[in-house]
Order: C-alpha cells, then structure tokens, then sequence
C-alpha cells in the first residue's frame, strides 16, 4: 500500500526531459518548456573527457538539432554556442527535479563510461 504524499519524487522516465542522444561519454538531452514553445527548451550536453565531466546548457532556434552528428552538434556548440538572444525556460516542480535526477545520473553514467 502507498501512502499518500505530496512529496514529489523524480520520475522515470521523466516528463519534461527527452533523452536525444548518447555515445557512451557524451549524452545530450532536450529539456522542454511548459509553454510547449520550442524555442525555449534547454538543450544540455553532458559529456566526460579524461580529466572531467562538462555540462552545457544551451538554446537554439535550429529545431531537430539532435538529429546532427556528434560533431555537427560540437561545431554549433563552438560557433554559435553563446547566448545571442534571450530564452526563459518554465518547468514544473515535478519536471525540475527529473531534470536535476537526469543531470546527477548522466554526469555520473559518462563518468563511468570513460573510466571503465
Ligand atoms: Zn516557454
């Protein structure tokens, strides 16, 4: 029997947090906004090289951007990877905590993908 509770717990998997691609060491993840307005999604790269995990926050207004390769995806990071414009994105309480268990999760998976 469970109990009732207004305690919210992350989710799996989760509303609100799209995986879109992974190579074992890197793992990118499209986090949308409650408006349902794509061009406020954050789109977060989680990767670990040999000496760190770097996590990568970023928007654009390229739709499908996780249907590039992985290196299509690097040079828009590289090119246009600063902020050119404003975005605000909105998310629940329940989606903000899938979005901070995914960022926990994915920071330790490529971690342990590159020291495996
Ligand atoms: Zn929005």
């Amino acid at each position: 029997m469970s109990k009732a509770s207004t305690k919210l717990e992350s989710q799996t998997p989760a509303e609100g947090v799209l995986k879109r691609n992974s190579w074992g060491d890197a793992i990118t993840y499209q986090i949308t906004c409650e408006c349902q307005d794509a061009d406020h999604d954050h789109n977060v790269w989680v990767e670990a090289d040999d000496h760190r995990v770097t996590v990568t926050t970023y928007t654009t207004q390229k739709s499908q951007w996780w249907s590039l390769n992985r290196w299509q995806t690097i040079w828009i990071l590289l090119t246009k990877g600063h902020v050119k414009y404003e975005a605000n994105i909105s998310m629940t309480e329940q989606q903000a905590l899938n979005y901070a268990e995914t960022l926990k999760k994915a920071v330790k998976d490529v971690k342990n993908f590159k020291q495996s």
